[in-house]
């Protein structure tokens, strides 16, 4: 269990300052939704959660160690993207323990893991098949499996239903609360969505152009817009 502490994170690309100091705590077991247009800084920001990028100023804690003093191995956190590059010449069973593999796991270990995690998304049905003969919300399952196995404190997602039809994508945002609410994994979505930050968020962040303009549950931030870019991205019209 881990919560995650931004204190006023900022991030230059060379003399472009594209985050201009983000400060929040997301709780342990709690799902933040980062939601803004497209380009204000919403994957810049989960990736330097993840450590994938640098901070510029500030910093990033999980579980109150700073992220960059936590070798890349060593962090558990997990990563959901929308391009979720599933091996092709694997099968579901073999795409979803490989990082294990990696990892250093023994089969035994893994197969109990990756049986857990396909038992909990509904994928023991599809273990032996590769990529290519599942459905879209399959595969995405498949890339969520892949990050639940390694048991990570914090789960990050950028996008991860962008890819899949409007049908497809209202049914994923229950299954993955649903999993979210049962797993009790620290989570930050970043969606440009309103209406999926809306329906997921315990907590929203409101993003533009790399500031964040209200940070509150979906309907504080509905019913009490604090800024003119709130109101008009999620607020009430009154
Ligand atoms: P979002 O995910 O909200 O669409 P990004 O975090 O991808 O936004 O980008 C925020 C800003 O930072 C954009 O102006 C983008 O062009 C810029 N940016 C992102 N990554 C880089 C990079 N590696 N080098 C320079 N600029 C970048
Ligand atoms: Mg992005």
């Amino acid at each position: 269990m881990a919560n995650v502490e931004l204190i006023d994170v900022k991030k230059r690309f060379g003399k472009t300052e594209v985050i201009h100091g983000v400060t929040t705590t997301i709780e342990d077991g709690e799902f933040i939704v980062i939601v803004g247009p497209s380009g204000c800084g919403k994957s810049t920001l989960l990736r330097m959660v993840a450590g994938l990028e640098s901070v510029s100023a500030g910093e990033v804690r999980i579980g109150g160690r700073r992220v960059n003093e936590v070798e890349p191995m060593d962090r558990d956190i997990a990563m959901v993207f929308q391009n979720y590059a599933l091996y092709p010449h694997m099968s579901v069973r073999q795409n979803m323990g490989y990082g294990l593999k990696i990892a250093g796991d023994s089969k035994p270990e893994i197969d109990r893991k990756v049986g857990e995690a396909a038992k909990l998304l509904q994928l023991d049905p599809y273990l032996d098949r590769r990529p290519r003969d599942l459905s879209g919300g399959q595969r995405q399952r498949v890339a969520m499996g892949r990050a639940i196995v390694r048991e990570p404190e914090v789960f990050l997602f950028d996008e991860p239903l962008s890819n899949l039809d409007a049908k497809l994508r209202v049914q994923m945002r229950l299954e993955i609360r649903d999993l979210q609410d049962r797993l009790g994994i620290t989570s930050l979505y970043v969606t440009h969505d309103q209406v999926e930050a809306m329906t997921m968020a315990d907590r929203m962040i409101v993003m533009n152009a790399g500031r964040a303009e209200q940070i509150g549950t979906p309907l504080d931030v509905y019913e009490t817009p604090q800024t003119l870019f709130a109101a008009q991205f999620i607020g009430s019209p009154s």
